[in-house]
């Protein structure tokens, strides 16, 4: 087995990436990779043009005999996530990525490898060295920064390309292909606050804690708490135990992503006097029900009832029972978790929402909310629902400007391509798969609507941390399989396909 890069196939790609992985390119400061990637173009007697966001875009003109077929656009980002060792000695902003080959694995020494999504790159620019490569007319496309914002992608240039097929190289192996993926937009409700020291009350701090927590997309399927509602339904809950006149809510606060299922919250309420065995009653028995219901999902779920010593002290500002209830009622209201599954793909969660944040302001409690769907109208809908209930409880509501989704269709023109090409190859039938999750892909069908896109790559593991590499034997098998559906797509003479 070959342990040098030179050595290893197919040549070229392994030769670009290599060259690439000297050039300093952390997400934001990419300029001197794309200055290379120019030069590689101009070497080629190849026009190259830049947009505003600072995407490049190398235009290949047909192979004889193909002129006719459709552009593809072969997409790929430049950037890489910068992360090392704490003992590696390492500068990012000029030092190579040393290659290191094992077996099957190219890895780096000490630092991120970059393969995610260097050897993308590397293999849109194998085209250029392939004189054997059957193609149409090509579109290489590199985006700048994805992996912090995905600013390059959510910037293109409108009319930047020409080419109404697309494929992104920056997903998972060949023979899963990703054909969907979900949009995004947050909520923000602001709820008026008039919180003041009350005569006549008893002072309490709620605490949820223990809940695991995750992504709020990747991990929305699992069942876990949230603590922001369940703060908000034990409290209702003792509010239904007769004692809605008796609950004030002073500070009440839950956390700190608006992507993450929120672990932990934390309010001090104010207890009529005389209603306090009442309320510590409700808030045990409601606690030990949500606890049941975690059982599996979150074991160390913990409600925390603890009485505050204020005397002596000034009583901390509530607002009063009214007002208290209607912001309980207002948060129980709000949606979250999965709100709706796929009918295109199995087991796809099509539409989710998450209540990220919590936070405490002067005169307005402060509620984000984070809302994923591959469906715009699933998103739609979930917005309008955010702001009805937003204005039935009195509170101010603002959307991000949020980004598009890819939504999932089988059964395309390009879809059938795939399936033939991969079957020919490896006797196998592919899958179909989307993520619940934000992709480049999303944002350039939000510029370019016609698009139709299959995303796939080679097997990288460990991506984003000093372990990442990449398997030899996959970077060859997509490879492999690019050039040969890019042939297949250059035998059509249908134009754009639909
Ligand atoms: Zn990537």
């Amino acid at each position: 087995m070959a342990n040098r890069i030179e050595d290893l196939e197919p040549k070229s790609v392994w030769s670009y990436f290599a060259e690439l992985s000297k050039i300093p390119r952390c997400s934001k400061k990419e300029e001197a990779a794309m200055a290379w990637l120019m030069s590689v173009a101009l070497e080629h007697g190849l026009t190259a043009k830049r947009d505003q966001a600072g995407n490049l875009l190398i235009v290949v003109p047909a192979r004889p005999g193909c002129e006719k077929a459709p552009t593809v656009v072969i997409q790929s980002h430049v950037d890489m996530v910068c992360e090392k060792n704490s003992d590696k000695t390492h500068d990012f902003d000029t030092d190579p990525i040393q290659l290191l080959v094992d077996g099957d694995c190219v890895s780096a020494d000490g630092t991120t490898l970059g393969a995610d999504n260097g050897i993308g790159v590397a293999m849109g620019l194998a085209f250029l060295d392939d004189p054997d490569a059957k193609h149409g007319p090509l579109e290489l496309l590199f985006t700048v920064d994805e992996e912090t914002g995905l600013t390059g992608a959510f910037n293109i240039g409108e009319d930047f390309f020409t080419g109404r097929t697309m494929i992104n190289l920056d997903a998972e192996v060949v023979g899963k292909f990703t054909i969907g993926s979900a949009g995004g937009t947050d909520t923000t409700i602001g709820f008026p606050t008039a919180r003041e020291s009350r005569e006549g009350l008893s002072y309490y701090r709620l605490s949820i804690d223990g809940l695991k927590g995750g992504h709020s997309g990747a991990d929305v399927h699992l069942g876990r708490g949230n603590s922001i509602k369940i703060l908000a339904r034990v409290l209702l809950a003792a509010a239904e135990a007769d004692l809605s006149e008796a609950i004030h809510l002073g500070s009440a606060v839950g956390g700190s992503k608006r992507n993450a299922i929120p672990r932990e919250a934390l309010a001090t309420v104010g207890i009529s006097a005389g209603s306090e065995a009442k309320f510590e009653k409700a808030v045990g028995e409601i606690s030990a029900l949500i606890s049941e219901q975690l059982a599996d999902a979150d074991p160390d779920f913990t409600v925390t009832l603890k009485l505050l010593d204020t005397k002596g002290s000034a009583a901390p500002g509530t607002d009063n029972s009214a007002m208290s209830l209607r912001f309980l009622q207002m948060v129980a209201a709000v949606p979250w978790g999965i709100l709706g599954m796929s009918t295109a793909l199995p087991n796809l969660v099509e539409t989710s929402s998450n209540v990220g944040v919590l936070i405490d302001n002067e005169n307005k409690r402060e509620l984000t909310c984070s809302t994923r769907s591959s469906s715009s109208q699933g998103l739609a809908e979930v917005l309008a629902s955010l702001r009805a209930i937003a204005t039935m409880a009195g509170a101010c509501v603002e959307h991000s400007d949020g980004y598009p989704g890819w939504q999932p269709r089988l059964g395309t023109p390009l879809l059938a391509s795939v399936e033939q090409v991969y079957t020919d190859l490896f006797e196998k039938k592919p899958e179909f798969l989307a993520v619940h999750a934000g992709l480049e892909c999303g944002l350039f069908l939000g510029k370019y609507p016609e698009l139709q896109i299959i995303a796939y790559g080679a097997d990288i593991r460990e991506g984003h941390s000093p372990d990442e590499w990449v398997s030899i034997a996959s970077v060859e098998k997509c490879w492999k399989f690019t050039r040969a559906l890019v042939g297949h797509l250059s035998e059509r003479r249908d134009g754009n396909i639909r």
